[in-house]
């Protein structure tokens, strides 16, 4: 798993990055990533490698986070 996942904030389910990769001869790029939820399936908004690789971001990583400060809130 990359990084740490907070527990959904609406019922306190396990979440978990949903990712899809460029299937090119490595998976190392992902294109696309959010993270759900395994219970209610709240999830975060879509991340897009091609509108984060301008800054280097990996949007596992954008998923991730997002989830996380969502956790803070609502
Ligand atoms: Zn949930």
């Amino acid at each position: 798993m990359s990084g740490e996942l907070k527990p959904c904030p609406f019922c306190g389910g396990d979440a978990e990055v949903r990712t899809t990769y460029y299937e090119l001869k490595t998976k190392d790029v992902p294109i696309n990533s959010y993270v759900r939820c395994t219970k209610c399936f709240a999830q975060t908004y879509e991340f897009s490698y091609k509108n984060t690789d301008r800054t280097g971001t990996n949007p596992v990583e954008s998923a991730v986070d997002a989830w996380n400060k969502r956790n803070g809130r609502n």
